[in-house]
């Protein structure tokens, strides 16, 4: 029998969050100010706030505000591709036809910029300690490909990968590293910062994230002539002269400053999200410690994650039959055992909101051509184990064993109870 809303739980009567918005006032204090002097723009004093206090947090020289974290990737693989293989002519991207290694197991937005260049992902497999990208498939990956030239690499959920091995590698085959820190703004490394690790990286202030501007992202970056390139760019590329001068392609990306005065009053609040989100991460691991269930892994020795969402992974042999199509998904109930689908919809019933990992690039169908390496090389090679549809990598065992629980900082510890108290029901 299929999980059933137990009479004894009353559904939430405001629905938790997965992860919304957090605010504090002070960012209506510095919208306020942008309308009361009339810098309804995209230049003011909350743009150049933010990016000094972005600086400073996170030990970049150059962090330019951008209307999206998608914007900053875009702008961050051009920067890249341009260094690469110089400018292109108007409609070609800069890195066309170009392989480009990525994160396999993320957001599409971690990827889709490569497209927007003309660029091809080649997606690397994910590894079991941090669920980030693989060193070990990157190198393959390397081996198999040695002209590919740029990486963007992202960390989930908030949690560092292997960044030591992974920039080794990269360094080796002389490979630009684009870092996608839009999940782990505040997350560290032994003590430094993600969002430093590349040479152009970026971050997000969007709606879901650890801090928000409503919207809004950042490329940061050392080099002042990248920076002085981004600033260009996104304000349509106007050359210094008297008229409209365009000797390059322009992008209307630039932040808002009105969006700004939300990020600025929302930076004092970082580190607090940021210990409410780990408290939230110990309470599940705790309360679900006698489940056959796994918290979302990391590093302990070399890094803090920020702890953006807490997830579980359900041990093997505890799974019961889930079978997910293009679009939708069945389950057969099995005493003992459950399914992230069977978990989502318990979660769902008493107005929680909680999400299936994301589904690894190589299995979307916008995809399917491209190519995904795992430690073993080819991960599309046609083995028996892949003939009989079995998760022959680890990015595809994970989400089909994995989920995101809700992960909102205003849950409180009472509702977090009811949600590892249904869990529990699920494994009856
Ligand atoms: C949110 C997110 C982005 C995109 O940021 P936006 O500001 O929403 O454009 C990119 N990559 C990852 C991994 C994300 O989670």
């Amino acid at each position: 029998m299929a999980y059933n809303k137990a009479d004894d739980i009353k559904a939430f009567d405001r629905k938790v969050w997965l992860s919304s918005p957090t605010m504090h006032g002070e960012e209506i204090a510095y919208v306020k100010e942008a309308y009361d002097t009339n810098w309804m723009s995209t230049v003011g004093a909350n743009i150049n706030e933010v990016e000094r206090i972005t600086c400073e947090k996170i030990g970049c020289k150059y962090a330019v505000a951008l209307s999206a974290g998608t914007a900053a990737l875009h702008l961050a693989i051009k920067l890249a591709g341009q260094e690469l293989y110089g400018q292109p002519l108007p409609g070609h991207g800069t890195i066309e036809g170009k392989r480009v290694f990525a994160t396999d197991m993320t957001f599409d937005a971690t990827v889709n910029p490569i497209c927007y260049e003309g660029g091809v992902p080649v997606f690397i497999d994910t590894e079991k300690d941090t669920w980030n990208m693989d060193p070990v498939a990157l190198e393959k990956a390397f081996e198999l490909y040695p002209e590919v030239k740029l990486v963007v690499m992202a960390h989930l959920y908030g949690t560092p990968g292997k960044l030591d091995e992974l920039k080794a590698i990269c360094d080796k085959h002389g490979a630009i590293i684009v870092e996608d820190a839009a999940e782990s703004l505040g997350a560290t490394y032994k003590g430094v910062q993600t969002g430093t690790f590349g040479k152009y990286n970026c971050i997000s202030f969007n709606g879901n994230k650890i801090i928000t501007g409503s919207a809004g992202g950042m490329l940061l970056t050392d080099s002042e002539d990248a920076a002085n390139k981004t600033r260009k760019w996104s304000t349509q590329a106007r050359e210094a002269a008297p008229w409209y001068q365009h000797e390059e392609l322009g992008y209307n990306y630039r932040m808002s400053n009105v969006i700004a005065g939300v990020v600025r009053g929302q930076y004092p609040h970082l580190e607090e999200h940021i210990a409410q989100k780990r408290a939230i991460y110990e309470r599940y691991k705790e309360g679900l410690k006698d489940l056959p269930v796994k918290m979302n892994p990391y590093d302990a020795d070399n890094s803090e994650p920020n702890f953006w969402l807490s997830c579980l992974i359900i041990d093997k042999d505890a799974m019961c039959k889930q079978v997910r199509g293009e679009r939708d998904v069945c389950y057969i109930k099995e005493a003992g055992k459950s399914c992230p689908t069977e978990i989502l919809e318990a979660i769902a019933s008493v107005n929680a909101e909680g999400r299936p990992i994301w589904k690894p690039m190589h299995m979307q169908p916008i995809y399917r051509m491209n190519g995904f390496i795992t430690r073993n090389g080819n991960g599309r090679a046609m083995t028996n184990a892949y003939i009989a549809g079995e998760a022959v990598d680890v990015g595809e065992d994970i989400f089909e064993r994995g989920l995101c629980l809700p992960s909102d900082n205003k849950m409180t510890a009472e509702q977090q109870d009811v949600i590892i108290d249904i869990i529990h029901r699920c494994f009856a």
